[in-house]
């Protein structure tokens, strides 16, 4: 599956959300968004707060798309124009800093208040100095302005939801809350008209007057301030590999202009620029070395630990780390167009993206908040019906409250995205870019993985091993093969091009070239009709490869590849090309073996050669002599017989078959990254790293279910409980107050569980 190309006339959005406390107030946004006009598709994250929208630019735009987010009761940050770039201090990381400070100046204002009230309700009078007959009063004073300041933001909230005749969580808690302070206000002024009893289940105002219940409100806002206020820090944390890998740009570049150098900011220099590294120093932009030689970390791109030496000619990355020598360099992308950028930019789409089992959690909380509001007045009902006159309404009320309070479904909403969040930033860190939460998904549910041979498996530098000349001497063979290669990018291309400069050779210029892509090369070379490539394209040229029938047997059993050249009609001589499997390929397909994986090599080589090559890496399936056209074939094959099929290729040839595969993954050599084609991209061409890529899937779904499992049990568990369903046995209630302390818990413990995932690592066997 590739990425979605846009249509042209189409524009993609990404505005980060404010105000989203739950998933259903993103159901909600994006609701209000797809039936906005010229709005094609809405996706609104409640982790990375974000809305993507993708909209016809004709019919609608970016002030009518906030105007949609604002009329669902959220506001949006309009981007500055110019779109977004590699900038630490996007104003999205401002706007929730800024929440977190709110929240926090609330949350202890809250507390502040909200512990006399607790204390004196707590006491039942034994604490002398909160015993005295208007100590109700106090408890009103106290607890107004945490209710209609600190708590402001779930009132607020649940009328706009009310607005459009929705509830979410805002509704629980302000229907909670608002309950409980109304009740004990009324019982406050008109204490005749509530029986006071001395029997009280719960804690309350004792003998002095009818139980009151304002420390619960207070509580309750109290800590659910809390937790929002945790949240806010953790959802930071989740998105800190994003920030590292924007710390990287550097900020400034030493630019060469009329001999001289001037320090410049990284913003003005265009590609052509001839910038200056010193050691130590951060390359600022992507480029070709021009003179001078040195080693540059790439770790932060690649994942690989050991420094890549540079020489002139070779390509430098923004963001990697000078480290032995000083060097010049041509810039030649920069801005959104450095390899940094781009990753970037793809991290935080995939962040933002959905995975499909949010979608489970996402139905759920949809229709979560009615089920809820009617199991909570329900309960209301029964307690009033069945209790005892002089407790019922204190019991019902009690109830009440606490099966909205524990309830809330924001733990839910936080299980997927914050875990598909962590996990495809720690896989950035690794070198391993994924497209989207789906992609990460569906990686461990993977049972055949389809290695493409050349690049793959093999280095893909294959070498010159041997040569067969049957006309002319070696030399003459490579120097007409070298000519006539020299239209042609395949590796076998570039093995026989090198072949013939070690040797000194004069290499001519071909006056017509055709690829036959997959199996070889046609060309004229000074007048001669030069044919080269494998048995099909000399079967086809009708040339008998008889007399050479032992030479390329032993070429192949060998593991090379065996590529006969004809001179007009004629057949000329065979040249053995040797490409080394990778020192680490044996130990990764082991390590798909281990993991019930199904491998398959998948190669326009012929089988003997082919099989050879398997052997020695320990691959026992083979499709060998697959046309790269017939590629995405073979992998749908595999998948009609039922297989789900991750496809492991170089990106640039095996494209198509990358598509097809439920899994495309894409190995980078780090200079061009086929971002584009796959779902995944390894950044180092190491197989190894497929290996640690489905590690990370399993244990990022692994969290999120485990998430799942928390977020559910929690309500599961806690919603009988509150609505009083133990106390006709063993006489246990859920206060109010615990309700509340236990459901800020299980958001925390859902986002602490996500952030485990951060200590992901590759297994020691593999590194
Ligand atoms: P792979 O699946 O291993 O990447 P390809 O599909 O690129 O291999 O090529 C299949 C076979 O076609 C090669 O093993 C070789 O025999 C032949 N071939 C392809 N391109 C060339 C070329 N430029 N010159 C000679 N032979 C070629
Ligand atoms: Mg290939």
């Amino acid at each position: 599956m590739s990425g979605t190309t846009l249509s042209p006339e189409r524009e993609r959005i990404d505005l980060p959300v404010t105000g989203m406390t739950c998933a259903a107030c993103a159901a909600r946004i994006e609701r209000s968004l797809s039936a906005a006009d010229g709005v094609e598709e809405a996706s609104v994250n409640l982790a990375t707060e974000r809305a993507t929208v993708r909209f016809d630019p004709a019919v609608t735009g970016v002030d009518r798309i906030v105007e949609a987010i604002r009329r669902a009761g959220y506001d949006a940050i309009i981007p500055p124009p110019g779109g977004a770039t590699v900038s630490g201090d996007d104003p999205a990381t401002r706007a929730r800093q800024e929440e977190y400070v709110r929240l926090r100046r609330k949350f202890q204002i809250a507390v502040l208040l909200a512990f006399p009230v607790l204390a004196s309700a707590m006491s039942h009078g034994s604490i002398p100095v909160l015993n005295f007959r208007g100590v109700g009063w106090l408890e009103f004073a106290l607890t107004t302005p945490v209710v209609f300041y600190c708590g402001a933001q779930f009132y607020r909230g649940a009328w706009a939801a009310l607005r459009h005749r929705a509830a979410d969580m805002n509704t629980l808690i302000a229907l909670g809350t608002g309950a409980a302070y109304v009740y004990s206000v009324a019982a406050l002024v008109v204490p005749s008209f509530f029986a006071s009893s001395p029997m009280m289940v719960m804690s309350g105002g004792g003998p002095m007057g009818p139980t009151l219940y304002f420390e619960a409100a207070a509580v309750i806002i109290a800590l659910i301030l809390a937790g929002r206020m945790l949240e806010a820090r953790a959802k930071g944390r989740t998105s800190e590999a994003i920030r590292r890998l924007i710390g990287l740009q550097a900020k400034t570049a030493t630019i060469v202009r009329d001999g001289s150098e001037a320090e410049v900011a990284i913003d003005a220099v265009v590609p052509g620029d001839v910038l200056v590294v010193r050691p130590g120093a951060l390359i600022p932009v992507d480029g070709t070395v021009l003179d001078g030689d040195s080693t540059i970390d790439e770790s932060m791109l690649t994942g690989e630990s050991l420094p890549v030496e540079k020489q002139p000619g070779d390509a430098v990355f923004g963001g990697t780390l000078n480290r032995t020598g000083s060097f010049r360099f041509e810039a030649k992308r920069v801005g959104r167009d450095t390899v940094l950028a781009r990753i970037v930019e793809m991290v935080e789409r995939a962040q933002g993206s959905k995975a499909p089992i949010a979608r489970l959690a996402d139905v759920v909380s949809g229709i979560f908040t009615p089920i809820v509001l009617c199991i909570a007045i329900t309960t209301f009902a029964i307690w009033f019906v069945a209790a005892p006159p002089e407790t019922r309404l204190s019991l019902a009320l009690v109830n009440f409250v606490s099966v909205l309070i524990i309830a809330c479904p924001c733990a839910l909403g936080l299980a997927t995205p914050t875990a598909i969040m962590v996990g495809t930033g720690v896989g950035a860190e690794n070198g391993i870019l994924v497209r989207n939460g789906e992609s990460l998904e569906t990686a461990h549910k993977l049972n055949t993985m389809v290695l493409d041979k050349t690049g793959t498996i093999t280095r893909g530098q294959p070498a010159v091993t041997e040569i067969v000349a049957l006309r002319g001497s070696e030399n003459e063979i490579i120097a007409v093969a070298a000519a006539a290669e020299a239209g042609s990018e395949h590796p076998i291309a570039t093995a026989i091009a090198r072949a013939a400069k070690d040797r000194g050779l004069v290499v001519a210029r071909p006056t017509g070239f055709e690829a036959l892509p997959g199996q070889g090369v046609n060309a004229t070379v000074q007048g001669m009709r030069v044919v080269i490539g494998n048995e099909a394209v000399m079967r086809e040229a009708g040339i008998p490869l008889d007399s050479v029938e032992s030479q390329m047997a032993r070429i192949s059993e060998r593991g090379g590849t065996a590529i006969a050249v004809a001179i007009d009609g004629v057949l000329a001589g065979v040249i053995g090309v040797a490409d080394e499997p990778r020192p680490e390929s044996k130990a990764a397909i082991a390590a798909m073996h281990r993991m019930g994986l199904d491998v398959v090599m998948l190669t326009g080589d012929n089988q003997r050669t082919a099989e050879a090559i398997a052997k020695d890496v320990g691959v026992s399936r083979v499709i060998a002599g697959v046309l790269p056209a017939d590629k995405a074939a073979e992998v749908k094959r595999l998948q009609d017989g039922g297989a789900l099929v991750g496809m492991v290729g170089d990106g640039i040839n095996d494209a198509p078959a990358l598509a097809q595969a439920d899994v495309g993954i894409a190995l980078g050599s780090g200079t061009d990254v086929a971002i584009e084609s796959s779902d995944i991209t390894l950044l180092k061409g190491d197989l190894r790293r497929v290996v640690t890529t489905l590690l990370l899937s399993r244990a990022t779904i692994g969290t999120v279910k485990q998430n799942l499992f928390w977020a559910f049990v929690y309500n599961v568990i806690g919603i009988p409980i509150a609505a009083g369903a133990l106390y006709p046995v063993t006489g246990w209630l859920l206060s109010p107050v615990i309700a509340s302390a236990a459901m800020s818990l299980s958001s925390v413990s859902v986002l602490a569980n996500s952030l485990r995932l951060r200590n992901f690592r590759a297994p020691q066997v593999l590194t």
